[in-house]
Formats: C-alpha cells, sequence, structure tokens
C-alpha cells in the first residue's frame, strides 16, 4: 500500500484579482480536497493544504475549470506577479494592472507539461502563451522542438519575483523582490516606472554569505517598455547567475557580485537604449488600509483582515461561510492582498448593506477592527506543520503570542498603532520578516531570532537584536521596548524608527550590511 502522501497546491493570482465565481471555486475545493481552509499567501496567490495525492489532479482539473492554475507557483522562474491589490481605485491602478498581467502572461513558461501532467492534454479555457499553441490553435502535446525563448533549456537558477507599486502604498512590498516597479502617475495618466532589481529576502542560518537584501533603483522607463525591461533583467539572471550554489543563486547575488554600474550596462545593452534616471516617488506604507473605501465610480470596497491569511470558520468567527455567501451575489471582485488580507473589491451600492450585514452576522466584520492594529498588521507563514523546512511555528502560533503582546499593546495606548510585526518558521522569509519592524524568525522548536528596526514603508531592513528567545523571552524583551515607544516617541515617528533613534539596533541600510 502506497502512503497517504498529502500536498500543497498554490493557485497562480496575477495581482491578485479573482472573480467572485473564482472564489466560489477556491471555497467548493478546498472542502472538496483540501483541509477546509484557505490560506491567502504573502504573494496574493491562494494555497490548498493537506490534497491527497490521488485527489490533485481533481483538484488542479477543478480550478482550471475556473480559469486559474498552478503554472510557475513553484520553480525556477518567474511567480506569481504582484500588484496594489485593488486596481479600481483610480485610471492609473487600472493601468499599473494591466501591466502586471502583461509580464505575467509573457514570462510564463511556454512548456505544455502542465497541461499533459494534470489535464491529459486537454486545451486549457484560459489564454494559452502564443509559443504553447499548435498551428490550429491547439496546445500542442509534441514537446519535442518546444522552445522557451526566456528560459532557454536550463530555465532560471533559482525562483524570480515581481512586483508592482503604486505609491503612496508599498503593500507589495516591491524591494523585497527580483524586480519591482514602482509605477510613477502625472495628471491620472501612468508615465511609466521606476525599476528596481536585486531585491529577495531569504538567508540561511549559519551561512553569513546569505542575507535578505532590497533591491536597488536602476532608473526609469516608460510604461510600454516595462514588459521589456522585465524580460531583460530575467534573461540576464539566466544567463549570470550562480548555478553551483543554489543558496547564492538569485538575482541579488550576482548584483552585489558584479556589480551595480556593469549590471545596469549590461541591461542597457541587451534592451537597445538607456534607463532614464529615476523619477521622484514617495511611499509611506507597506501595510492594508482596512475597513470601507470608495471610488468616483461610486463603487465600494472593503479590505478586511484575515488573520495568517487563513480563511476558515471557527466557533467565534464563521468567515469562510461568510465569504462563500457573498460570492454567491457579489457582482464585483475578490482581491487577495500582499499582506495575506482580502478586498471585496467594486461593490455595488445595493449591495454593501448587505455585505455588511452578512459579515456582521457570521462575526468576521467589523469585529476585527476592534482588534489591535499590531495584530492587523501581522504576518505569518504557515510554517509547522505544513511546511517542510520550518524549525518553529508561526501561523499557528503568533495568535497566542498576540494575545500576550496586545496586554501590554493595550496597557500603553499603542491598540491604534500599526507596528508591521511578522513571523515565520525559518530564515526563509516567506512572510517577510526582515521587512517587519518587529520580525521573529523561528531558529528551533519554540524559539525565534529577533529583529528590529525596518521602515513602514517597506524601505529598509531590520536587524538582529536578540537570538533563541523564548515566548517568555519574547515578552521581556518586547515588552519595555513598547513602553519605551509609548512614553518617548516623537510625533508620528514609526516603531522600527523609533527603535534606531533610540540605538537598539543599528539601520540596515541595504542587506551587505544585515549581519554587522
Ligand atoms: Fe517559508 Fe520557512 Fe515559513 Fe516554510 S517555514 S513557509 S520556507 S518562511
Amino acid at each position: 500500500l502506497e502512503p497517504l502522501y498529502s500536498f500543497m497546491i498554490r493557485v497562480r493570482v496575477p495581482g491578485g484579482a479573482a472573480s467572485a465565481q473564482q472564489w466560489q471555486r477556491i471555497d467548493e475545493l478546498a472542502d472538496t480536497y483540501a483541509n477546509g481552509t484557505i490560506k491567502l499567501t504573502t504573494r496574493q496567490a491562494f494555497q490548498f493544504h493537506g490534497v491527497l495525492k490521488r485527489d490533485l489532479k481533481s483538484t488542479i482539473r477543478g480550478f482550471n475549470e475556473a480559469l486559474l492554475d498552478s503554472i510557475a507557483g513553484c520553480g525556477d522562474v518567474n511567480r506569481n506577479v504582484m500588484c496594489n491589490p485593488n486596481p479600481h481605485e483610480s485610471a492609473v491602478h487600472g493601468q499599473v494592472f494591466a501591466v502586471a498581467t502583461a509580464i505575467s502572461a509573457h514570462l510564463t513558461p511556454r512548456s505544455t507539461a502542465y497541461w499533459e501532467l494534470w489535464l491529459n492534454g486537454e486545451q486549457q479555457p484560459s489564454p494559452l502563451p502564443e509559443k504553447a499553441l499548435s498551428d490550429n490553435g491547439q496546445p500542442t502535446t509534441d514537446n519535442s522542438n518546444e522552445v522557451e525563448p526566456i528560459y532557454g533549456k536550463t530555465y532560471l537558477p533559482r525562483k524570480f519575483k515581481i512586483a508592482l507599486a503604486l505609491p503612496p502604498y508599498n503593500d507589495t512590498d516591491i524591494f523585497a523582490n527580483d524586480i519591482g516597479l514602482i509605477a510613477i502617475e502625472e495628471n491620472g495618466e501612468l508615465l511609466g516606472f521606476n525599476v528596481a532589481a536585486g531585491g529577495g529576502l531569504g538567508m540561511t542560518f549559519g551561512m553569513p554569505e546569505t542575507y535578505p537584501r532590497l533591491a536597488d533603483l536602476l532608473g526609469f522607463v516608460p510604461a510600454d517598455k516595462a514588459v521589456d525591461v522585465c524580460e531583460k533583467v530575467v534573461i540576464i539572471q539566466r544567463d549570470w547567475g550562480n548555478r553551483e550554489n543554489r543558496k547564492l543563486s538569485r538575482l541579488k547575488y550576482t548584483l552585489d557580485r558584479v556589480g551595480l554600474p556593469a549590471f545596469v550596462a549590461e541591461l542597457e545593452q541587451r534592451l537597445g537604449y538607456k534607463l532614464a534616471p529615476a523619477r521622484p516617488y514617495r511611499f509611506e506604507s507597506s501595510s492594508d488600509a482596512f475597513g470601507w473605501s470608495g471610488d468616483a465610480k461610486g463603487l465600494s470596497h472593503l479590505t478586511l483582515f484575515i488573520e495568517g491569511g487563513r480563511v476558515r470558520d471557527t466557533e467565534a468567527v464563521t468567515l469562510k461561510s461568510a465569504l462563500r455567501e457573498i460570492a454567491g451575489f457579489h457582482t464585483g471582485d475578490f482581491r487577495l492582498t500582499g499582506n495575506q488580507n482580502l478586498i471585496l473589491a467594486n461593490i455595488e451600492p445595493r449591495h454593501r448593506a448587505r455585505i455588511q450585514a452578512v459579515l456582521e452576522a457570521h462575526n468576521a466584520w467589523p469585529a476585527t477592527a476592534r482588534q489591535t492594529a499590531l495584530r492587523r498588521n501581522s504576518l505569518a507563514c504557515v510554517a509547522l506543520n505544513t511546511c517542510s523546512q520550518a524549525f518553529a511555528e508561526a501561523e499557528r502560533y503568533l495568535p497566542q503570542l498576540l494575545d500576550k503582546l496586545d496586554t501590554a499593546i493595550r496597557a500603553h495606548g499603542l491598540e491604534n498603532d500599526g507596528i508591521l510585526l511578522r513571523m515565520t518558521g525559518c530564515p526563509n522569509g516567506c512572510a517577510r520578516p526582515y521587512l517587519g519592524e518587529i520580525g521573529l524568525v523561528g531558529k528551533a522548536p519554540g524559539r525565534y531570532n529577533l529583529y528590529l528596526g525596518a521602515s513602514y514603508a517597506g524601505e529598509r531592513l531590520n536587524k538582529l537584536y536578540r537570538e533563541m528567545l523564548d515566548e517568555a523571552g519574547i515578552l521581556r524583551e518586547l515588552t519595555p521596548l513598547l513602553a519605551d515607544y509609548a512614553r518617548q516617541r516623537q510625533p508620528r515617528e514609526r516603531f522600527g524608527d523609533f527603535v534606531l533613534r533610540q540605538g537598539y539596533v543599528q539601520a540596515t541600510t541595504h542587506g551587505l550590511d544585515f549581519h554587522n
């Protein structure tokens, strides 16, 4: 008898935009084949957990019918392209989102192996990249002459990540990506993007040659060149990336090895034109703006806090049921944010009160609005018992830790102060812990390294403050820091800036100085 293997499936959602019908299908599949929950990831994707091997094909067929796929969910290719989650907030959001989906389509591998393996080679209903189609427009099942024009025969040395953001919101944490595109607008028109490259947060304990790093600004390109510049950066990394040591194979190490001037010169040579100087911009936040908002078209949007990104029903809150009910009549979208939260977007005026009533009946909203801003700004990766890389708990444990930290937060009147707290079960960095004003990274069961001092806008990494803390140690270290912050902060001063000013840690300015 074969063991009962179970799997995680990551469903790609470029820019985090899913329709109500897609949400309904994901909800059904979670109940039918997974563990009855939906995980919203920090890269705006869905994850199913606990899918049995025998149900893999049925699950994939199920979301394929809803025009969703798992292509490039993993592997040494470009992953889910992130974008500010609500493209309907303004015309420029829509234009930025369109660029994100164009980049996603362009960098999707052309191989038909996915359909051959999981869908018996049948045509899938979403548009295939051109090169994957045979002359009659059907997906080709003959892959003997398959050409990957971007990835070639070797693919990339390692995974590749791209995110777009429209200032002042850096809610996709663009500097944590191999490529970050900062949209520059003027008078409601998208002019183009500042291009940043070389970000990535993973590292390995005990290997100081590995480190988290923020992307460097390279310059500005007009909007119609964004796909081209992404392609050329990917190709340089394909050709120049380290293929001997996977620990040092991300673009960030390539950049530090060759140096920024040489990298930019190569990029401009492959582009055939020069990058313009980067344009001025200003990020204010990498968090989500919770609650109701509206737009010029009269549509409403509601950003919901989803603790740990886990959509499920509990005794106290039947969130999953509420969202299923809403998906049955909501004519707008379900937008996954890069902070594991959910926006019910483009709500028609006639549905606003009904949606509010459904959420209230299920205790899903506005109950979360009464939680501390520390909790609402927290991120946690799945970690134990799902992720094989994990040394420690994250998603399952963080709510309990927050119960205790909330006591200190409330005692010092900080319940409305958004402080970015991010926890992972290992140093790979999936919940971007090194961009947390408070970062907790699992090092052993029940033990965490504590990092402090990242910026609220996602433009500065944090720095190691204490090692191997258990829960008592975390509370012992953080409680006086929070008290000090409440007492001595300057007007509007963020926690990450405060701990630097007070000298608790030194600023990390780039990445190479992360371990100093
Ligand atoms: Fe990622 Fe590590 Fe968390 Fe696993 S334990 S999800 S690899 S950060």
